[in-house]
């Protein structure tokens, strides 16, 4: 499969799956589960710390290329280069973080013979399971769309 499209659909923070669904319903809270096909979005705790990352790669080049365009290229003094660089380092992450997740959702999901993507198949299955027991429902099979 083509990498392009799916870091389209990514970067426009949408489900991998449905290219739909919006994976965030405010600036950086994310769904439960995908608003269109239901795709489970957070599958575990810590899953989004490989959204590191691709964070802290799109960060270190930016603040890299801003460094010195600022210093070579419009001739800014060093002080002023280096606060906004600093700046930046901060601000960043914050800003690309969406993207960031959005991103690493799109890759674990498409890298379906990856060990994360086997168990976030499992741990949707409990948690269905899950739910029906504090429901108290009898378990019946639940038909896959
Ligand atoms: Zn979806």
């Amino acid at each position: 499969m083509g990498m392009l499209k799916p870091t389209l659909t990514a970067l426009r923070k949408r489900c991998p799956r449905c290219e739909q669904g919006k994976l965030f319903h405010r600036f950086s809270k994310m769904h439960r589960q995908c608003p269109q096909c239901g795709l489970p979005l957070a599958p575990g705790p810590g899953y989004y710390i490989g959204a590191l990352y691709p964070n802290y790669a799109v960060t270190f080049l930016v603040v890299t290329a801003v460094y010195w365009i600022m210093l070579f290229g419009l001739g800014v003094d060093q002080k002023t280069t280096l606060w906004t660089s600093l700046a930046l380092l901060f601000i960043l992450p914050v800003l690309f973080n969406p993207y960031a997740r959005s991103l690493w959702l799109s890759m674990m999901y498409h890298a379906s013979s990856n060990p994360t993507t086997k168990d976030w198949r499992d741990s949707d299955d409990r948690e269905e399971s899950e739910s029906k027991d504090v429901l108290g429902e009898p378990p019946h099979i639940q038909q896959k769309t």
